[in-house]
């Protein structure tokens, strides 16, 4: 179904950003992958994905809280791929602290790279998709893009305020063949979750497997974790042309969070 595009991933050397660039590799899509620690791994796994397609899988290293990396990143896709067909802005980051103790460093890195990073890719993938008259933009937000929770002030304004550019983006583009979403999950069983759980852990004297029970049953009714998987076929819907008119949507994929 997706074959000739190719799918920017930011983010997905782990977690929820890999778990859609398998999913979009095996609907045939060339897939760049960005993120730090090990490459190797991810990149085997999405070309393995893709293999039945003979997809083409790159990499770039830009740390997304840099605009020149994000630059830097967009020449290598358009000189290695032609451009950038469908753009997941996946890359981020949490820290917990109440608001008087937020460290500032914290709260710049988590704007820079849970909001800032997807004006810049935005800015930089939308001329190209509109010249072709196709284009995906599906963002990551979360459920803390609709609801916020105590301890995660950076978190909750960065997501909230990237369903609004994604909402503002998709009118831009209404009358195009570029459509702009959001996927807003509830918890996923990824690095970034774990380090909440282990902190669970630490901070009330539960093991590990107690903290895990408490932190679903303090948010999510369906008492289970929300996989990769399940957000990648999401994001291939909306790749499909049965997602044409989908715009400008904080789809929520959350086990119940935000229905109470
Ligand atoms: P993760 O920690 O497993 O993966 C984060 C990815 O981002 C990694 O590949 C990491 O290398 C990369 N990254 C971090 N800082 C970067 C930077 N400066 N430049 C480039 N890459 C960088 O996290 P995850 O849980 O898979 O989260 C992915 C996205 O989903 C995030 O935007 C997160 O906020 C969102 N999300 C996660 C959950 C959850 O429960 N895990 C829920 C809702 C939303």
């Amino acid at each position: 179904m997706l074959n000739g595009k190719t799918a920017l991933v930011t983010g997905s050397t782990s977690g929820i950003g890999l778990g859609i660039a398998e999913k979009l590799a095996a609907q045939g899509a060339n897939i760049i992958l960005n993120g730090f620690g090990d490459v190797e791994a991810p990149k085997a796994s999405v070309a393995s994905a893709g293999q039945a397609h003979g997809i083409k899988v790159g990499y770039h290293g830009a740390d997304m809280s840099k605009p020149a990396e994000i630059e830097a990143l967009f020449a290598y896709a358009q000189a290695e791929f032609g451009g950038v067909d469908i753009l997941v802005n996946n890359a981020g980051i949490q820290h917990v602290s109440n608001v008087e103790n937020f460290p500032v460093e914290k709260w710049d890195a988590i704007i820079a790279i849970n909001l800032s990073s997807a004006f810049h890719t935005m800015r930089l993938a939308v001329p190209g998709m509109r010249a072709k008259n196709w284009g995906r933009i599906i963002n990551l937000a979360s459920a803390h893009g609709l609801v916020a929770s105590a301890g995660k002030s950076a978190y909750v304004a960065a997501k909230h305020g990237l369903v609004g550019l994604t909402k503002s983006v998709a009118l831009e583009t209404a009358t195009t063949g570029v459509t702009v979403n959001a996927i807003c999950p509830g918890w996923v069983l990824t690095p970034l979750v774990q380090k909440q759980i282990d902190a669970k852990a630490a901070n009330e004297g539960i093991s590990l497997a107690d903290a895990q029970k408490s932190l679903l049953g303090e948010k999510q009714p369906s008492l289970q974790f929300v996989t990769p998987g399940q957000l990648g076929d999401l994001a291939v819907f909306m790749c499909s042309p049965g997602a044409d008119n989908v715009r400008g949507v904080a789809w929520n994929v959350d086990g119940g969070w935000v229905a109470q």
